[in-house]
């Protein structure tokens, strides 16, 4: 019942405490806090997010909460902190990772995802990422990862970025942006869509700028596409890096600017992975590409955007404005 969702409210939060603790004030914590320095992130994130740091010490969790009087079996196992492997003793489930606090919209810690970070001395063979799983409290299709500080930027820039990673929206954040959030890892849900819908319907769509990034960016534009209130704007980012590796590498000034200027229309975006791979001299791939072009021109609804795109075909392939139209309205009926 209600007083469970408190108690487990309650859990989460000294957990966040006890993690951020030990990552910032102790000898436990300082490879990972090292860690995330070296990689740029700054004491004031560190604080605004409450990173924190599990530590190797698998029991550290259990004997914490029981000094807070969190100590009820059931809480506990309903908590998903601890490992299931195991019944009969409490075993910290993210031990050894760095860890970020999942928030719901109203800004309480309702899960972690943590981040594996001893790769360099070879002794994790472990997924990078590991999440929560989902309690009472926590819903992976619902939850958004910063969804609650960016909520408000959100709206007065009717404007949300989207992230694939939780380290490119702090690093984003670093950098001025505050609209930026993440889903979980996942591919976007109806439940997150729904809930940016409510304030803002302008989505600029900052995927990581390698195959899967690219690969996933369509996804998304063909999934929320299907929302038609949405308008989309695309920033690929160069030479695979995620835009947390393009801070890093080009810097703040570059990234601001890049996210601003750097960015495509849906169109051109769709242009630009539908060539990826053709052979434009090819007759047949030539087609093949017009085509797809024309049928995707077909679900634009602004007439200016259509002409404009119908241009650069016309100029591109040296075809005429009327049979470029013509084509294109037979998909139009198509798709009605
Ligand atoms: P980092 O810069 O620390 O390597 P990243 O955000 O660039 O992190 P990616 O590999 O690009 O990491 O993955 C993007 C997102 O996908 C992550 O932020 C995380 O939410 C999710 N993710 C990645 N790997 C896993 C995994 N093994 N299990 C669950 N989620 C994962
Ligand atoms: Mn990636
Ligand atoms: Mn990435
Ligand atoms: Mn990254």
């Amino acid at each position: 019942p209600d007083s469970m969702q408190a108690k487990l409210l309650a859990v989460y939060e000294k957990a966040e405490y006890f993690y951020h603790h030990l990552l910032v004030n102790t000898q436990t914590g300082e490879e990972a806090y090292r860690y995330l320095l070296d990689r740029g992130m700054t004491k004031e994130s560190i604080e605004t997010f409450k990173i924190g740091f599990s530590p190797p010490k698998r029991e550290a969790l259990k004997l914490y909460l029981d000094n807070e009087g969190l100590n009820d079996p059931e809480l506990l196992k309903k908590s998903g902190l601890f490992s299931d492997r195991d019944d009969a003793v409490f075993l910290d489930r993210f031990s050894n990772r760095i860890l970020f606090p999942i928030n719901n919209a109203k800004g309480q810690t309702v899960a972690f995802s943590g981040r594996a970070f001893m790769e360099q001395s070879g002794n994790y063979r472990t997924a990078k990422y590991m999440n929560s799983p989902e309690t009472d409290l926590f819903n992976k299709r619902r939850v958004l990862f910063n969804y609650d500080k960016a909520r408000a930027s959100i709206r007065r820039e009717n404007e949300v970025i989207l992230f694939e990673g939780f380290m490119d929206v702090i690093s984003a954040w670093q950098a001025g942006v505050k609209n930026g959030i993440a889903s979980m890892g996942t591919s976007l849900t109806e439940e997150q869509i729904s809930q940016l819908d409510k304030v803002t319907d302008h989505v600029v769509i900052a995927y990581d700028g390698d195959d899967a990034g690219l690969e996933a960016t369509k996804r998304a534009t063909d999934f929320i596409s299907k929302d038609t209130h949405f308008t989309m704007e695309i920033a690929t980012f160069p030479e695979k890096l995620d835009p947390d590796d393009y801070i890093q590498t080009k810097g703040i000034e570059a990234f601001q600017d890049f996210l601003k200027h750097g960015r495509d229309t849906l169109m051109s975006f769709l242009m630009a992975y539908h060539r990826k791979g053709l052979n434009l001299k090819n007759e047949s791939e030539r087609l093949k590409y017009i085509e797809i072009v024309l049928k995707e021109l077909a679900r634009v609804t602004s007439a200016i955007e259509r002409e404009l795109y119908l241009k650069q075909l016309q100029d591109e392939f040296d075809l005429s404005l009327e049979t470029l139209k013509e084509q294109m309205h037979t998909f139009v009926i198509e798709q009605q």
